[in-house]
């Protein structure tokens, strides 16, 4: 047990270690439910989000991150392409780590599998820079490659799960500051609603001018290559009149004009949620643009749940339609079929969406998958108007997929995250090779 006087907690979100990166509406949101509980329950708490350092912002407040090109790491030598870290400069980071009141505990999240060389650097700057502070790394790496995390981060505890509350309680404990009632649902399960006491800490920013925001936990299907069911069991919901809330809430009191829906499943069964939701942001009032980056559910999208969307301000409509084969569709887990895809797309353009408003996601490089699949769930999606947007496959430990992936790669997926990167195609074959893929990136760019 660590033996600490104060109740100081210092927050990291770190940087990205990738081939490229895009800053779609990022913040790290648990990481921030954390630092409202903690400040909620008498903690002093610091943030730094090393990501937090955009350059070339659109319209919508996206845009490309700021990045350092750095040496490949050692499984990526022969890769002719160039690595970055994104997101603040260094000096900047040790400048940030100067002006702080000296730690009582560090906690650091973590992201992608395949970042983890951005987490172990900045383990190691802060490790140097205050030395004996304790540190806990959670998050997704951290929870998903737990075992790796263990043995090679250097932490001083690796939290494995995503409960907030847990990570609150498990920071008292390791500071012996007790923990003030009733302030304890940071985003929690109550019988069949999902309950917050708090809003994330994003007034932890010296600047916002976009937020993300999350309805739910979890999502009721159980796609084979997907991480939501196995980082959380349950699906469940927040009330839809608290969201309609909390939206009020940040367009008010910030100038926030962009909001990016973080659920995994915003539109299942839409008369419970979705609908009131956005019922009551149109009553309200409330003048915000919307967006949708991990993909709708599209066999929700009738002409209702269209119309809302439109009358709402949602700007980026991106549906998960991964593929037009319609045995993946069932063997992934028969989320959607192409009736409903084409017609959610038509809702969707009859309402007043161009088909170049409608970001279709198409997966690439699943295991077996051959490139002749990718080609005609293009063109299938093309000729409904949307446009198609290709994501490469990232194999993700503990998934059913996992296992077939692994037998079908030519990397060592189990034992090197870094093999998880989607850039590499990790499970690449005759069938599908890195030219099929590039060349498909190509005439898709053409248009
Ligand atoms: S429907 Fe989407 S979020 Fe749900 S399991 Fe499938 S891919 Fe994951």
């Amino acid at each position: 047990m660590f033996h600490v006087k104060h109740s100081h907690i210092l927050l990291i979100n770190p940087w990205i270690t990738d081939f490229s990166a895009y800053n779609l509406w990022v913040r790290p949101l648990g990481l921030l439910y954390i630092a409202s509980l903690l400040r909620a329950n008498g903690f002093r708490v610091t943030l730094i989000d090393c990501l937090d350092f955009p350059i070339k912002r659109k319209e919508y407040r996206d845009g490309k991150f700021y990045k350092v090109k750095i040496d490949n790491p050692l499984p990526f030598k022969s890769i002719p392409r160039n690595y970055s870290q994104y997101g603040i400069p260094e000096e900047m980071l040790l400048k940030k780590l100067h002006f702080i009141e000296r730690p009582d505990l560090i906690g650091i999240t973590s992201g992608m599998t395949y970042w983890y060389p951005g987490v172990f650097k900045l383990i190691e700057i802060t490790k140097n820079f205050f030395k004996g502070v304790p540190i806990i790394l959670g998050g997704i790496y951290a929870t998903l490659c737990h075992e790796h995390a263990v043995k090679f981060s250097g932490v001083d505890i690796v939290f494995h799960g995503r409960d907030e509350w847990e990570a609150v309680k498990l920071i008292s404990e390791l500071t012996h500051f007790k923990l003030r009632t009733p302030v304890r649902n940071g985003f929690k399960p109550f019988r069949t609603e999902l309950r917050t006491n708090t809003y994330p800490a994003f007034d932890l920013y010296p600047q916002i001018d976009y937020i993300c925001i999350s309805t739910s936990r979890g999502c009721p299907f159980h796609c084979t290559y997907c991480a939501t069911p196995v980082l959380t069991k349950r699906f469940i919901r927040r009330d839809p009149f608290k969201v309609a809330e909390e939206i009020e809430y940040w367009t008010t009191q910030y100038p926030i004009h962009n909001i990016a829906f973080y659920d995994d499943a915003l539109l299942i069964d839409p008369s419970e949620h979705i609908i009131p939701i956005l019922k009551e942001v149109i009553k309200r009032g409330i003048g915000c643009n919307f967006h949708t980056p991990n993909g709708l559910h599209i066999k929700e999208i009738d002409e209702e749940v269209a119309e809302l969307l439109f009358r709402s301000q949602f700007k980026t409509i991106r549906l998960g339609f991964e593929t037009s084969s319609e045995t993946a569709q069932i063997e992934t887990g028969g989320k959607v079929d192409n009736r409903e895809f084409k017609r959610a797309v038509k809702n969707l353009k009859r309402v007043g969406y161009s088909g170049e408003e409608i970001g279709v996601y198409i997966m690439a490089g699943l295991p077996d998958q051959g490139v002749g699949d990718v080609e005609e769930s293009i063109a299938f999606v093309k000729e409904t108007g949307a446009k198609p947007i290709l994501v490469e496959y990232s194999p993700i430990p503990h998934t059913p997929l996992f296992e077939k992936a692994k037998q079908m790669s030519p990397f060592d997926l189990q034992n090197e995250p870094l093999f998880h990167n989607n850039s590499i195609l990790p499970c690449q074959w005759e069938g599908f090779t890195l030219a099929d893929y590039r060349r498909l990136k190509e005439r898709l760019r053409r248009g």
